[in-house]
């Protein structure tokens, strides 16, 4: 929905990663049994990645980042690409929910295997019809690391290696943290002003 309002491509590693697994290339095998357990793909895999999609014409206005940087080498990493590039990064935006309520948000998502930005979740945004999704009728799936028990692995990956680039971009002074409870469109709007505000300055 970001990506949408700000009228730039959403670049997810994970969409990446998955777009790999389904079609069967050596990188999506690679990445697959790090995902399968939670854990983080290696950042030789992941940045090489991460460049050669915003890399893309489609990015060339702007685009938004989404699990990606996710530890402190992907970051630097991220740093150095831009500043080749001469690309500045506008926010860098921290999304703040208890961490019961990321359990029950991951474990109730539903997503289309036609295109992972339609996204649904059985109670706070169910479908018209179960199963299928509303925009194209493609076949709604549980992503295999979306149970209880993966979501608890991957939140204590979170802790150890995602959470100190916060306090790294706070330092930078692009850092824009809101609260993410509510409506999707509330979230989504609070989410949009806060980054704008940090654009202009
Ligand atoms: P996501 O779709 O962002 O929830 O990512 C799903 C999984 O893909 C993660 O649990 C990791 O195994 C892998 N992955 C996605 N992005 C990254 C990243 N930036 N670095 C390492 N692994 C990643």
């Amino acid at each position: 929905m970001l990506a949408k309002t700000l009228s730039i491509p959403h670049i997810s590693t994970g969409d990446l990663f998955r777009a790999n697994i389904s079609q069967g290339t050596p990188l999506g095998l690679e990445a697959k049994a790090y995902m399968n357990e939670g854990r983080l793909v290696p950042d030789e895999v992941t940045i090489g990645m991460a460049k050669d999609r915003m890399l893309q014409p489609d990015a060339a206005h702007g685009f938004l980042l989404d699990g990606f940087p996710r530890n402190l080498g992907q970051a630097k990493a991220l740093d150095e690409f831009l500043t080749e590039q001469g690309i500045a990064l506008d926010g860098v935006l921290d999304l703040e929910v208890s961490e019961d309520e990321v359990v029950k948000r991951i474990a109730g998502r539903r997503l289309c295997r036609n295109d992972g930005g339609h996204v649904y979740h059985v109670i706070y945004n169910p479908p018209k019809t179960e199963d299928v999704c509303d925009e194209c009728g493609g076949e709604l799936y549980q992503r295999s690391d979306d149970t209880e028990d993966k979501v608890r692995t991957r939140l204590e990956v979170y802790h150890t290696e995602t959470e100190p680039i916060i306090d790294y971009y706070a330092q930078q002074g692009v850092l824009v943290t809101i609260p993410a409870l509510g409506k999707v469109d509330e979230v989504t709007e609070r989410a949009v002003a806060a980054l704008e505000q940090k654009k202009n300055g």
